[in-house]
């Protein structure tokens, strides 16, 4: 798996991945972290604190010394490209609203039926 890979999935699954100097620390809800997983990153220690300390960029997976645009630094200690940003919010507003939307709900004939028939609900309560 691609570093950036591995921590776009530990993020998904709520675990979070700090660079403290050469070490790596996360803080993991119960159960979430399996012996695959730990052995990942251990496996990636070295791509993973270069994404973590901001050194390369956490949308395209290059250096930030690379490209000459200015670099943007996250809250996690990660940093984007400038021209990466865009790309980056946008993947992360649609994994947002992905995460909004319940599979339960959208499987749930109810909603169907009321999607369906909004047109006719608004006019009814417009009158
Ligand atoms: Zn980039």
């Amino acid at each position: 798996m691609a570093p950036l890979d591995l921590l776009r999935r530990l993020t998904a699954n709520g675990i979070e991945l700090r660079a403290r100097g050469a070490e790596l620390s996360f803080k993991a809800p119960a159960g979430a972290l399996d012996a695959v997983t730990v052995e990942s990153i251990r496996q990636l220690k070295p791509d993973l604190l270069r994404l973590l300390d901001g050194s390369t960029c956490r949308w395209c997976g290059l250096p930030m010394a690379r490209r000459g645009t200015p670099a943007v630094s996250l809250a996690d200690g990660t940093s984007l490209h400038g021209e990466c940003r865009t790309d980056f919010d946008i993947d992360r507003i649609e994994r947002a609203a992905k995460r909004g939307l319940s599979s339960t709900l959208t499987a749930d004939p109810a909603e169907v039926v009321v999607r369906g028939e909004l047109d006719a609900i608004e006019r009814e309560f417009s009158r």
